[in-house]
């Protein structure tokens, strides 16, 4: 089985933050992931931040670099502008959302703007194709394995992702999830409803149980009532909450590659520990020269060889 992973940053706003994200992706490069990305705050907030991170790791790595970017309260323009920048400075792989508009905001539509997701990802082939880019760019897009909060319905948020895959998007990552056997159900309606491009699961490893449950709240990922359980009481032990919430990424992982998941994307936090720990579980281990990754074990063929 060969496993292939991605992983997820936040852009630092301070240089502390800076030399934590190269510290990070540093950890993690060894691995080999397929790519790395570096979140893009809806309406603008981090483009400088966003632009200022991919251009250290573009600068100061072999990792190959995706660049998210959020169409909520931009023109095409602005847009057009953001696109540029990443080709100019080797992006070829952007991941494509609407974003969510500030809180009291209604939904963030701007006159000359682009709608949602999937309107952004045709924009994004037009763009490219128009200014005559010959780059071979890469559009990843997000699904919800738990039903995006705002769909209308749970076939509105699938008939959504298949438009943004329609539009020209390669492949979909989702939103994090604790309850595997709804990413499973999802993945199996989404091939029922003709969507054939990957969907690879995003994997959050729990950096705070406190923090994760007031994010997944916000997100829609419900937080089952065994995780309460398992975390009860950690928040004041850190090294406990650490190591339980490494082997619950674990189980987590491997129970999806057990179920013939090969590709994983993980939302980091800019912390390397856990992500390392769980891709270890996932018979990842570092390498020294570059190229994909490798192929892996199973957990139990490495400790048994
Ligand atoms: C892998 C991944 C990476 C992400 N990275 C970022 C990031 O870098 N920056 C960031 O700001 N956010 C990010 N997000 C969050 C994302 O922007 C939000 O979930 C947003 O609400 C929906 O974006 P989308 O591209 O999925 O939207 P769409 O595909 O356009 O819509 C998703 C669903 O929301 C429904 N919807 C209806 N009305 C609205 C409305 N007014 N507002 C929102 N949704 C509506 C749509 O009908 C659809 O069912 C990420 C999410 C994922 C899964």
């Amino acid at each position: 089985m060969s496993i292939e992973v991605s992983f997820e940053f936040f852009p630092p706003a301070t240089d502390v933050g800076a030399e934590n994200l190269a510290r990070c992706a540093q950890a993690l490069a060894p691995l080999g992931p397929r790519f790395v990305s570096v979140t893009y705050g809806a309406g603008g907030t981090t483009q400088d931040r966003t632009h200022a991170a991919v251009g250290q790791l573009v600068a100061d790595t072999d990792l190959v670099v995706a660049g998210h970017l959020t169409c909520v309260g931009a023109t095409k323009e602005g847009v057009g502008e953001v696109i540029d920048r990443y080709l100019a400075v080797g992006v070829r792989h952007i991941v494509a959302l609407r974003g969510d508009a500030p809180v009291g905001e209604d939904d963030g539509a701007v006159a000359g703007g682009y709608r949602d997701a999937a309107e952004l990802v045709s924009g994004i082939r037009g763009h490219v194709e128009r200014n005559g880019s010959t780059a071979d760019v890469q559009i990843s897009v997000g699904a919800y394995p738990e039903v995006h909060p705002r769909a209308l319905s749970p076939q509105a948020d699938l008939d959504n992702l298949k438009r943004k895959l329609d539009a020209g998007a390669d492949r979909a990552i989702t939103q994090f999830f604790f309850d595997t056997d709804v990413y499973l159900r999802f993945v199996e309606k989404a091939r029922a409803s003709g969507i054939t491009a990957p969907i690879v699961p995003g994997i959050m490893p729990v950096t705070s149980f406190a923090g994760i449950s007031r994010f997944a709240e916000r997100c829609g990922t419900s937080i089952p009532v065994w995780m309460h359980e398992l975390f009860a009481d950690t928040d004041d032990d850190p090294g406990l909450q650490q190591l339980v919430s490494a082997s619950l990424a674990a189980a987590q992982c491997r129970r999806l590659a057990d179920e013939g998941i090969e590709e994983f994307h993980f939302y980091t936090m800019n912390r390397p520990e856990l992500t390392l720990s769980t891709c270890r579980m996932l018979g990842l281990t570092p390498r020294t020269t570059g190229g994909s990754a490798a192929d892996s074990f199973t957990s139990e063929e490495k400790l048994a060889s």
